[in-house]
Formats: structure tokens, C-alpha cells, sequence
């Protein structure tokens, strides 16, 4: 360990107590990547991520407020951490940076069974709110299918959504309030109302943030009680455009079934084989809610289902996906074989979501050669448009150059045709570093209200830099 960085633990231990820092190479080397792919496969093919210089462990917002400011106050670059499941690479270390990882603020802080709230530390693990919440009767209604994985403050610092958000909404409307720490330490907190008319929705500039602006502390989320009763039911699409153009009719009349997931004919072969024809697309839908809710809900979204010509199929297919939904096992041994497995997902106005599906998945099949599979699906809707989740394999040659040139053809043709035809580069995983160049494109003339954000709260640049927002963004990338 060279002197600046051992003064700097030594700095840290003296605030926060010896075990709040650690500095093994085991330890290191875990907080030295999270779940993107790329990274993890340049790993696998001998390439080693940068550690950071240390890992600091908080357990109070307190510390974290002793922590920020005397990292902040040395000029050491601060990477936030939660469960480390984010996939683009935003809480992963940069060179000489250190991490600041919630793991031992995992405390569940109270429900209010009145006002339909829980208070939980940022570290809380959602799987184990869920648990805890579930022996009460009660449910945030947010199941991400990183559930296993991912704790509650990177939820909302990456503004992620969970499978059933057609029902309950995304993070941002189930936080009712919250607490972060800003890089000189300060704490500020927004504490929770039904609604408040006091200027904007200071919650919302924490939802997304992804460590650029400070660290959420503390989170109070809405909860519900358990639905009672389901309803679900699968169809069989003639194609990607019918089932969209159905789902769009669906969600115009105001119905929301929690669970609206139009898979194209690639994935219903890959994971609905035998109840499908080749060929086909599935769309699985599912209903939730108080007594008599979801069986109106479902009468009301077959008979129109029926009316577009779509197939019924029964409840099995959406049975089988609830079962498996969050095995990801196969990715993780693709990635072993040496093969890029990633998924992106966007989002654009209705208008323009079949021509991103068809343009995006021909220009992957067309223009690189290493593809091995490229399907999609969309899996959260509204009124006024929907998501795609597009699901890609590649096989690079075996080295790590390789795999990136590889990676980086794939995601600007998506990124590009999305931007080209009116979407969005993110629905949900966010932005981190692999997709802050994008950004200031992304957001027109507002990046600079962005920009301008991140100045004020964080001067220095140390809050993850280069995760959000791009480091240099390219002159004129502003301008439009
Ligand atoms: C298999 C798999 C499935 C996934 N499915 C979904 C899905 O269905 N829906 C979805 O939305 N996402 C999904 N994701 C992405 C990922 O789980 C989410 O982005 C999740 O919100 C990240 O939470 P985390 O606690 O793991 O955060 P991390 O990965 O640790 O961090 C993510 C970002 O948030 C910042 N951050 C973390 N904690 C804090 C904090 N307390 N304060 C400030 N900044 C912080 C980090 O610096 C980083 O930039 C999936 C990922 C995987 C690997």
C-alpha cells in the first residue's frame, strides 16, 4: 500500500472504526465490478477491472456524512455501491476512487399501516423488505427481476421498475419520501406527504441520480395490501405490431393489467416452445387487485383481445414465465463460454416503437456478423407509448478488444436507432458509464439544467464520476 492511500484508510478508520474500512484483495477485487456484462467478460478472458483504493461500509447516515466529507475534502473520487446488480457499469471504480457501499445500513425502520408506508435504510435488500412486508400482508408492489440482488437505495438511484408496473408504477411513484447525503456531507431530507405543492418534486432529483449528486440514505416507500385475487391469461400474436397495437388500445381505455409482456416470435420459441406456432409472437397478461378487480379487468382485456384476433392460450404460459421469471443462471454460464449476452432496454411514444423494434433487430442481424441472437419484447406500458427490452448474444473472439468492439457495435445501433426514431436510450437500467454519451443527446436542450445540477451539488466532480453524465461531452453534443 503506497503512504497517501494508507493515510487515507487510516483517515477513514478513525471517523467511521476499523471495520467500517476494508481494504482485503477479496473485498477489493468484489467491489471492482458490477453486473455489466462486458467487464464480466473481459474477466473471463483475463482482463482485470481496476479495484478501488478501499471500500468503505457505513452504517448510519451519520457516517456516510463523515465519510463524504472527508473523501470529498481530500479530493478522492467516491463511488456509490448498493447490491452491486446494476448493469452499466455505474458503480463500478474508477482509477484511484473509492467505494462507498450501504451494506451495513440494512435496517427496516417501521411501517406505518395507516398511512401505507415503510421506512427502510438505503442497504435494505428488496427480497428481504418484500419477506418482511409479506408476513404483514402488505407489498410495495415492486419486483424487479434483479429482486435477489438489488437493495432498496440503488433502486431508486437508478430509477428501475419492476415487472408489475403496469399496475403499481415505477420507483418514482412508490417513493414517499427520502434522506440523502450530499458530497460536503450535508443531509437533507424530503419527508413524506400524500402530495405537496411546494415547488418541484425534490424526491424526483434523488430518483435517477445514480451517485452523481450524493448518497440516499434512507427511503420511505408506499406500500399496499396484498392483492387477494388473479387473473391471468396468454395469446398467441400473428405479429410484434398487432400485439402492440392491441396493448396500446388496452392501456388507451385505461385498463392496467400489472403484468403486460408482448414477447416476439424469437422469444416465444426460446421460452414458450410447444404453445406457440413458429413464427408467433405470446402476449401474457396478468390482473391483480382487490376482490372482483382483476376478473373485471381480464373479462374486459380478453374480449378485446379476442376482437384483434390473438389466440387464447390459457393461463400455463404465464404461470410457467411467474416461475422462472428471475433465473438467470443461463446468463451467467454464456458469459463463462466466452459469449456477450446482454439486454437494453428503451423507450418511445407509441408512434414510433414498431419501427425502433424492426429497424434495431435488422441492423444488429444485418450489420454484425458475431450476433448470434437478437430478439425483443416490451414489458411496461402507458398510454402514451411502451418500453422494448431487447435480448442479444454475440460471439467475439476470444480477447477482451475484441469483445468490446463487438459491444460497442451492438449498442450504438441500438442507441442510434432509438435517438434517430424518437425513443429513449433508457426505460429502466439507467445510464451509468457505458451510456453517458449518449445523454446529452438523450436530453436536448435540458442537459444543461443537468449539468448544472450536478455543478451545484457536486463542484469538485468526485460524486461517480463519468456515470451519468459524460466526463467531456464533445463540443455541439448540447445542441439539439
Ligand atoms: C439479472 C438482472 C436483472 C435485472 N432486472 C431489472 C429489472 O427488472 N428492473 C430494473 O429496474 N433493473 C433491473 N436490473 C438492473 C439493476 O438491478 C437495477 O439497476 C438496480 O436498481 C440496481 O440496484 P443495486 O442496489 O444493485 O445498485 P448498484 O448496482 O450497486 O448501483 C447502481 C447505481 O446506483 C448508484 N447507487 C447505488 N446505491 C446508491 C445510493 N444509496 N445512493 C446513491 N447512489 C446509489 C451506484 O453508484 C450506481 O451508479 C437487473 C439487473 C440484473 C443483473
Amino acid at each position: 500500500m503506497t503512504q497517501p492511500v494508507d493515510d487515507l484508510i487510516t483517515g477513514l478508520r478513525s471517523r467511521l472504526g476499523s471495520r467500517q474500512v476494508l481494504d482485503s484483495p477479496e473485498v477489493l477485487a468484489v467491489r471492482s465490478l458490477d453486473m455489466s456484462p462486458l467487464p464480466l467478460l473481459q474477466q473471463v478472458l483475463g482482463r482485470e477491472a481496476v479495484p478501488p483504493l478501499c471500500v468503505v461500509r457505513p452504517r448510519s447516515t451519520d457516517e456516510v456524512s463523515a465519510a463524504l466529507a472527508y473523501l470529498v475534502g481530500r479530493g478522492v473520487p467516491v463511488i456509490p455501491y448498493g447490491g452491486g446488480s446494476g448493469v452499466q457499469g455505474g458503480s463500478a471504480p474508477v482509477p484511484g476512487s473509492v467505494i462507498v457501499d450501504t451494506w451495513a445500513m440494512d435496517r427496516i425502520l417501521g411501517l406505518d399501516e395507516e398511512d401505507l408506508t415503510v421506512t427502510v435504510q438505503a442497504g435494505v435488500p428488496l427480497a428481504t423488505l418484500e419477506a418482511w412486508l409479506g408476513e404483514r400482508g402488505y407489498t410495495c408492489g415492486h419486483y424487479p427481476q434483479s429482486i435477489d440482488l438489488a437493495q432498496v437505495g440503488g433502486l431508486v438511484a437508478t430509477r428501475s421498475s419492476g415487472q408489475f408496473s403496469t399496475r403499481y408504477g415505477s420507483i418514482e411513484d412508490l417513493v414517499a419520501g427520502l434522506e440523502a447525503v450530499l458530497a460536503d456531507g450535508t443531509v437533507v431530507r424530503v419527508a413524506s406527504q400524500p402530495r405537496r405543492a411546494v415547488g418541484p418534486d425534490l424526491r424526483q432529483l434523488w430518483i435517477g441520480s445514480e451517485g452523481a449528486f450524493g448518497i440516499v440514505t434512507e427511503v420511505t416507500l408506499k406500500v399496499v395490501p396484498r392483492p387477494p385475487d388473479r387473473w391471468l391469461q396468454a395469446y398467441a400474436v400473428g405479429s410484434m405490431r398487432v400485439g402492440l397495437d392491441l396493448v396500446r388500445r388496452v392501456m388507451r381505455e385505461g385498463w392496467k393489467p400489472a403484468v403486460v409482456r408482448l414477447h416476439d416470435a424469437t422469444e416465444a420459441q426460446r421460452s414458450f416452445h410447444g404453445s406457440v406456432a413458429e413464427g408467433e409472437c405470446i402476449l401474457l397478461l396478468l390482473s391483480e387487485g382487490p376482490v372482483g378487480y382483476a376478473q373485471a379487468e381480464g373479462t374486459a382485456v380478453d374480449t378485446m383481445a379476442r376482437a384483434a384476433g390473438l389466440r387464447p392460450l390459457g393461463p400455463a404460459p404465464v404461470e410457467a414465465w411467474l416461475e422462472h421469471r428471475n433465473d438467470v443462471a443461463e446468463y451467467e454460464a454464456y458469459i463463462r463460454r466466452g459469449v456477450i449476452i446482454d439486454t437494453i432496454e428503451v423507450a418511445a411514444p407509441w408512434t414510433g416503437i414498431a419501427d425502433i423494434y424492426e429497424q434495431a433487430i435488422g441492423r444488429l442481424v444485418d450489420e454484425v456478423p458475431e450476433m448470434v441472437y437478437a430478439s425483443g419484447h416490451s414489458s411496461h406500458s402507458y398510454p402514451q407509448g411502451t418500453n422494448l427490452y431487447f435480448v442479444l448474444a454475440a460471439q467475439p473472439r476470444r480477447d477482451a478488444d475484441d469483445a468490446a468492439r463487438v459491444y460497442e457495435a451492438i449498442w450504438s445501433r441500438v442507441m442510434e436507432t432509438t435517438l434517430a426514431l424518437g425513443g429513449t436510450i433508457s426505460h429502466h437500467h439507467g445510464v451509468g458509464r457505458f451510456r453517458a454519451r449518449w445523454v446529452p443527446r438523450d436530453l436536448g436542450t435540458s442537459y444543461e439544467l443537468l449539468r448544472r445540477v450536478k455543478t451545484a451539488l457536486d463542484p469538485l466532480g468526485l460524486m461517480n464520476p463519468g456515470s451519468l453524465l459524460p466526463v467531456d461531452p464533445a463540443p455541439g453534443e448540447t445542441d439539439h
